[in-house]
């Protein structure tokens, strides 16, 4: 699912490869994809527009066109966005097309279906966005700014990290590193997170968002670049979907819950719950336990 790393890459690979084209056409190939406006003016008004330039915010992506619109796609889950040549031509679960010119093609490939696209003017654009939280990465968001949107109040640490109005770009597998590297339980309540701890969790949403740009995204199964090369940081997670594995911090083992209806992978020893027990104890026992049989 690409998050803020993965979309990151892919919009500086638009920058670097499709920046300066033109649009010479476009094909909507399954209808759902286009949110606004209707398909026929978003293919109208695509053709015969350059691209002007690439940006990101949170999890989106936005090529600026030399018409005054702007071309915003949503990933969501599984969404693909390929360059043609050098990648082969997809051929199954095309959701749109766009033919630029010197014989290239982009392609927007799902299997999943949920990726949606927009084209706003710059008005629309801020408009839409104007509830989205501070990008993590940029200069004006620090600890202090970070305690200030979360502090007060009293819901899951890991659902605020999700909510794109509190930060944006934090999906679901960084935000399990982001905890753990913070030793911060998941279900913690953010009001009673100590100074110490919303500075370990802003240093950790920084190197984190930080390592998995650094390393081109992270590839646990759909998420590919713009010439369809896998991302290098899964190599380099700690406990998304290392559940049952051992922690490499403490030698306790990794588990997975539900936690605000997310998927959660955390290490019970190294991110307690205060108030609760050591596990490694309860460990220790059941080892004690077993052996004594
Ligand atoms: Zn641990």
């Amino acid at each position: 699912m690409p998050e803020l790393p993965e979309v990151e890459t892919i919009k500086e690979d638009l920058r670097e490869l499709v920046v300066g084209s033109r649009i010479e056409g476009a094909e909507v190939l399954d209808v759902a994809l286009v949110e606004q406006p209707s398909p026929e003016e978003f293919v109208q008004l695509l053709k015969g527009a350059s691209i002007a330039r690439a940006r990101r915010r949170a999890k989106h992506l936005i090529l600026e066109l030399d018409n005054g619109m702007n071309l915003i796609f949503q990933l969501k889950i599984g969404g693909q966005l390929l360059l043609v040549p050098p990648v082969e031509e997809p051929n199954t679960a095309l959701m749109f097309l766009l033919y630029l010119n010197g014989e290239r093609r982009l392609f927007l490939r799902d299997g999943t279906n949920f990726s949606r696209a927009r084209l706003l003017s710059e008005k629309e654009l801020q408009e839409r966005f104007s509830s989205l939280g501070p990008e993590p990465l940029e200069d004006g968001f620090d600890a202090q700014c970070l305690r200030q949107k979360l502090g007060s109040r009293k819901a899951q640490i890991k659902s605020l990290l999700l909510d794109q109005k509190m930060v944006a770009g934090i999906g679901n597998i960084y935000v399990d590193e982001i905890l753990y590297d913070a030793r911060i339980h998941p279900r913690r309540k953010a009001n009673t997170l100590s100074a110490e701890e919303w500075r370990a969790l802003y240093a950790a949403i920084r190197t984190n968002l930080a390592a998995g740009i650094r390393h081109r995204g992270t590839t646990v199964r759909l998420y590919r670049d713009v010439v369809g090369r896998p991302g290098e940081h899964q190599n380099y997670l700690r406990v998304f979907e290392k559940q049952g594995k051992p922690c490499s911090g403490c030698g306790g083992t990794v588990t997975r819950e539900k936690i605000s209806g997310r998927s959660t992978h955390f290490c019970p020893v190294c991110q307690r719950m205060p108030g609760e027990e050591d596990p490694r104890g309860e460990q220790r026992l059941r080892l004690k336990w077993t052996l004594g049989r």
